[in-house]
């Protein structure tokens, strides 16, 4: 009877931090293992379902059902951190986002669209890049060579279609497909010449993936000058959905031009480990504001001392756990970001949660950490909540009468442990607050040793 009386407990607590949870919790993927056969399959029934779609081949009902299908086994075979990198780059080579047709983007017209239409479809969701090829040759203007179309993301070849010629009415013409695990979405990039990837290639951000041409039914006549049609598609239940990426455009294109870190006395941790997973939650809309707050900033910066103990921390979890990873979540707080998050929070439940920019965070000094851990199989380790969930679950201070009330499972304050008893031996000091924040060393010291950067 106590026995039941206990299960009972720790189900209702259970089921209710889960309740709880699910928003924030949304976004992670599901736990599933595929096979290569399996994931070998997925990507051949997502490229024949494509092509299905583009000629007309199937009902728009059996298209959706497939697309549903297709696209959740993608996303169990590749989930985000089994990618690594976030990195975003300019789809063509020598281009910027001055070379994206009309004013601010608005070449961009989602209405009338609808993916199952194939190529009948209504609408431009798309963003034109425009070249210099006033001949319309497909050759560069000037330089003579060809034009390198490169991935933006790093990502899966879905699907493609090559051969393209005058007098087919496909208006994408030589055209390919890549799944981007991290925003679970799709690019299409279209009007291309040879295409230099095939169908199942990993590729990275900024892979050549093609090159540039003049292929497509309304691409190819005169009155067209040469241009790379670029779509990005989010995967929603109902199917793929066009987003405008003329946003996302400028930021890579910014950050080509000026690649250098524009602070002082920081190291990238990228260049210390290719290890460590960088996942900047305030650099995408996947955090609890809900809103990209650090624009231009997606490298994770800290002050040298703290990036040497945090690859110390992770040699430590590699040494205890072969192949676990550890993920950062948000690195370097430059004040004018902190600054921008205090005033969407300010009057808010959620205000305690961010440091009052007179306060000062010790993210401002590039000497903290926001952390958790990745398994072999590139699945987050359950802590119990989220990052970023704001409530007593997610504070260590109450760990012991959390996992006492069920609150948090056995495993769950087995997961923190592990985190936390890595992070304190490379030098870190956790705090009651928050499970996955970590001060580089003594408040006190740090303080003193750097300066706030604004
Ligand atoms: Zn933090």
């Amino acid at each position: 009877m106590i026995i039941c009386i206990v299960l009972l407990c720790v189900l209702v607590s259970c089921s209710e931090s889960k309740k709880q949870r699910e928003p924030a919790a949304a976004s992670e993927t599901p736990i599933a293992v595929v096979s290569a056969k399996e994931e070998a399959e997925t990507i051949v029934g997502w490229h024949t379902l494509e092509q299905k779609v583009l000629v007309g081949d199937i009902t728009q009902e059996e298209a959706r059902k497939k697309f549903g299908y297709y696209d959740s086994l993608l996303a169990a075979s590749y989930p985000k951190y089994r990618m690594g990198s976030t990195k975003r780059v300019f789809p063509l080579v020598g281009y910027s986002s001055d070379d994206i047709g009309g004013k601010n983007g608005e070449g961009y017209r989602p209405g009338g669209y609808n993916w199952f239409d194939g190529n009948r479809h209504g609408g431009h969701p798309a963003q034109d890049i425009f070249v210099k090829d006033v001949n319309q040759d497909g050759i560069e203007d000037g330089t003579n060579h060809s034009i390198k179309v490169v991935s933006v993301c790093r990502g899966i070849v879905v699907s493609l279609r090559s051969g393209w010629t005058v007098g087919s009415d496909i208006r994408g013409g030589n055209y390919i497909y890549v799944y981007d695990p991290w925003q679970h979405g799709y690019y299409y990039y279209a009007h291309l010449d040879s295409i230099l990837a095939i169908i199942g290639d990993t590729v990275a951000a900024g892979q050549q993936i093609a090159t540039l041409g003049r292929s497509g039914k309304n691409a190819y006549p005169k009155r067209s000058p040469t241009h790379l049609h670029l779509m990005g598609l989010s995967a929603t239940s109902t199917g793929p959905v066009p987003k405008n990426l003329y946003n996302e455009l400028c930021e890579s294109s910014r950050r080509n031009q000026s690649p250098h870190c524009p602070f002082q006395d920081v190291v990238d941790i990228a260049t210390l480990s290719q290890e460590i997973v960088v996942d900047l939650k305030y650099s995408q809309e996947d955090n609890f504001v809900g809103e990209d707050l650090y624009g231009d900033l997606d490298v994770c910066y800290l002050r040298e001392k703290p990036a040497r103990m945090l690859v110390e921390a992770q040699r430590l979890l590699s040494e205890m756990k072969p192949g676990y990873l550890l993920v950062v979540y948000d690195c370097l707080r430059p004040r004018s970001v902190q600054r921008k998050m205090w005033n969407r929070v300010k009057g808010t439940p959620h205000q305690k949660y961010v440091a009052d920019p007179d306060r000062i965070s010790m993210h401002n000094y590039g000497a903290a950490v926001d952390v958790s851990i990745i398994d072999n199989e590139g699945h987050l380790l359950d802590m119990g909540s989220p990052f970023d969930f704001f409530g007593e679950i997610s504070q260590p201070r109450f760990e012991e009468k959390l996992l006492e009330e069920g609150a948090i499972t056995a495993t769950h304050y087995r997961n923190r442990h592990l985190l936390r008893n890595l992070m304190e031996k490379a030098g870190f000091k956790s705090i009651g607050s928050e499970w996955w924040h970590f001060n580089a060393g003594d408040k006190k010291r740090i303080r003193q040793d750097y300066t706030v950067v604004e």
